[in-house]
């Protein structure tokens, strides 16, 4: 498989994050990354497209806070990583502060998610291998592209960070590939929380498809997004696809579930596929709670290969760390019959 990964992608380390009542590691940790690239037999450094399909999903005023933000920090005399505490009741009018605490609560909407010193250049590298990865099946080089990202994507909005993301990678290829002539494109999140960022994004979109998989939000995180009766608005009326599981769900339940969403999106008329992978679906993973195996990641790779698109895997989560590689390796190997 041709994988992408740039080595920015290693500068992002944050300390802690604020949950569960204390300030924990931070379980989205380099060491995710160095795990997976152990496992990948060929890595290809992307190249800089620079901002423009990066701006092509997220707010330009929301890119440039990112860029700024942990600069802001310091200069507002904190040490280590930025944090917000502060966090407006969505649907509040836009207002344009100043300090770094009201901007950190104005883009983010937890305490799981810091802005440490390496995050923009983390972020942008791993944009940079989503927009690689879409490149490559533009330029007919590979049928079948990994864009290996860390930090992860599919809970960053157009404006807004949260759950360990901060650029949408999954969406930005999503648009890189239809803006290459290679849309109508769908979305697969296979992780096991909700893609909120990613539904939110092309939620009035008609023209890309998002299927989720993934643990109830009425008990899983983010909550507040992935129920079920969320479907899209306007043009996108009908293009968002939610299937929440119970917590404890095996494979037999996750494959019908995972059967309807290729139905719904063979029946769109998708041309390419993204897969958000998360192998936070796996049954040792230490935040999650659905009971897939290593084997499972194999079946639902050979399972997402009957729909015979051209794909795109972009890395999403997964905090066993010792058994991340060899899980993202078991997919991959499933979706190229190998
Ligand atoms: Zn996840």
């Amino acid at each position: 498989m041709l994988t992408f990964c740039s080595p920015a992608q290693q500068a992002h380390a944050p300390a802690l994050e604020l949950v569960n009542g204390t300030a924990e590691d931070h379980a989205e940790t380099p060491a995710r990354l160095a795990n997976m690239l152990a496992q990948m037999a060929a890595v290809r450094e992307p190249a800089d497209f620079g901002l423009a399909a990066i701006h092509a999903v997220h707010d330009p005023a929301y890119v440039a806070f990112l860029q700024s933000a942990h600069g802001a920090w310091l200069a507002a005399g904190r040490a280590g990583d930025a944090i917000g505490y502060a966090f407006p009741v969505r649907g509040r009018r836009a207002l344009d502060l100043e300090r770094i605490d009201g901007k950190l609560g104005q883009y983010g909407f937890d305490t799981v998610t810091p802005i440490a010193a390496g995050t923009w250049e983390a972020a942008h590298g791993a944009a940079q291998s989503a927009i690689s990865a879409a490149e490559a099946l533009a330029s007919g080089e590979a049928r079948h592209s990994f864009a290996l990202c860390r930090p992860p994507g599919h809970h960053a909005g157009a404006d807004y960070f949260g759950g360990y993301c901060y650029l949408n990678n999954a969406a930005i290829a999503a648009r890189a590939a239809a803006a290459k002539g290679l849309g109508p494109v769908a979305v697969l999140d296979v992780d096991y929380h909700h893609g909120n960022g990613t539904q939110d994004i092309f939620w009035e979109d008609g023209r890309v498809f998002f299927a989720s998989i993934h643990a109830d939000p009425r008990t899983d995180f983010p909550y507040f997004w992935g129920h079920a009766d969320e479907r899209g608005a306007g043009a996108g009326e009908g293009t968002t696809f939610n299937q929440p599981l119970p917590r404890g769900t095996g494979w037999a339940a996750y494959e019908g579930a995972l059967g309807r969403a290729l139905d719904a999106i063979a029946r769109f008329g998708a041309r390419t596929l993204i897969v958000s992978y998360g192998a936070d679906t796996f049954a040792e993973d230490p935040i999650a709670q659905f009971a897939l195996t290593t084997g499972d990641m194999r079946a639902m790779g050979a399972r997402i290969a009957t729909l015979g698109l051209p794909t795109i895997i972009v890395m999403e989560g997964g905090y066993n760390v010792a058994a991340l590689g060899r899980n993202v390796a078991a997919f991959i190997a499933g979706l190229e019959g190998t």
